[in-house]
């Protein structure tokens, strides 16, 4: 099993700038979605094992959430209907959930898939390679693509057969111009399943994908169906510290479990899935922004009074510097906002 632990904050704090300066008009957003999430129909089943689910653990911006008694998988008690979906993923709040995943130059493009995601392509070739693989020879097929970031982070380490499938057609275009060749294919919401069930590719990676998908089982169910996929990339937000400082700062713009993320996984729910699909961990890689949102969440209490805002540059030089330290003690016990993980089929080796 390949571990890492860890990642630099620096980069991030850079590209998430905005979630300081423009905190009361992303909240804002947020608490129109969660308003309309709590208006949809309840779930009544585990998005991770499909148990039944009853039983509220706590409110958070009117919104109730229930944790799996058997997987441990943390639940929104609402379901991500159409509605939903469409009008988080495709309306006027689709627009904004597309800016935020776009660039607005190729400058900006180029560092954000040098600093975000060329790191997560390397960990993923080199885990292959450990694993005795030869990564250039295989073919890798990017899942909910987006404008292309991985994509290009995969192509910019050198593997040659890479192709990104994606719904938006908005961001396959931006995605196509920015990797600078067509190597992303649009395709319509209802053949997802299909497409998991015949890609030719050994390799298939879900950026951030899994906790976005209405069936999530479903297209773990066709990968597993699919007789050349041997592995599954995956990325996915965590049940983590960053939650319980959500709840704790009500006023301050939710990162982690709000908008498209109505539920967030385990290890415990992961290990679930990987049981029920037949998948082996290989290699992980366990870092998060939860000590980032403590930092950005009292940063911005204290900025919102008088009395308090001769505080907020103390603070930023009190925790700046300790921030990757108290961070990577939660990821080495698995406590991070977020986890990759390459897992293999075990049916299948
Ligand atoms: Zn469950």
């Amino acid at each position: 099993m390949i571990r890492r632990y860890g990642k630099p904050s620096g980069p991030l704090l850079t590209l998430k700038s905005n979630f300081f300066s423009d905190n009361d008009e992303l909240l804002d957003e947020q608490l129109q979605l969660a308003a309309l999430y709590a208006d949809q129909p309840r779930r009544t089943r585990c998005k991770a094992c499909d148990n039944t689910i009853d039983k509220v653990a706590f409110s958070k911006l009117g919104v109730d959430y229930m944790i799996c008694p058997r997987c441990g998988h943390l639940n929104g008690a609402h379901e991500d209907s159409d509605a939903f979906c469409t009008a988080v993923y495709t309306d006027a709040a689709g627009a904004a959930y597309a800016r935020a995943y776009s660039a607005a130059d190729r400058e900006a493009y180029r560092i954000r898939t040098r600093d975000i995601y060329i790191p997560k392509a390397r960990f993923l070739v080199e885990s292959l390679a450990a694993l005795g693989e030869d990564p250039g020879k295989l073919s890798y097929a990017d899942l909910g693509a987006g404008s292309g970031y991985f994509v290009a982070a995969l192509r910019s380490t050198g593997l040659a057969a890479v192709r990104g499938h994606e719904v938006s057609t908005t961001q396959v275009a931006l995605a196509n111009e920015m990797v600078g060749e067509e190597l992303i294919e649009a395709h319509a919401l209802d053949e997802t399943l299909a497409l998991a069930g015949r890609l030719q590719a050994n390799v298939v990676s879900l950026i951030g994908v899994l906790e976005h998908l209405q069936q999530p089982r479903q297209l773990l169910a066709a990968l597993k169906s699919n007789p050349s996929v041997s592995y599954i990339y995956i990325s996915v937000p965590l049940f983590s510290p960053s939650v319980f400082f959500e709840i704790a700062f009500p006023d301050v713009m939710q990162r982690h479990l709000s908008g498209a993320h109505t539920h967030l996984y385990t290890e415990t729910s992961l290990d679930w899935t990987c049981r029920e699909f037949g998948l082996r961990r290989v290699a992980e890689w366990w870092f998060g922004s939860d000590i980032v949102d403590l930092y950005r969440s009292v940063l911005i209490r204290l900025a919102q009074t008088e009395a308090t805002a001769g505080a907020a540059a103390i603070w930023q030089d009190m925790l700046k510097p300790v921030v990757d330290g108290m961070q990577e003690s939660l990821d080495n016990r698995h406590l991070s906002s977020e986890v990759h993980m390459l897992l293999q089929f075990e049916s299948k080796t």
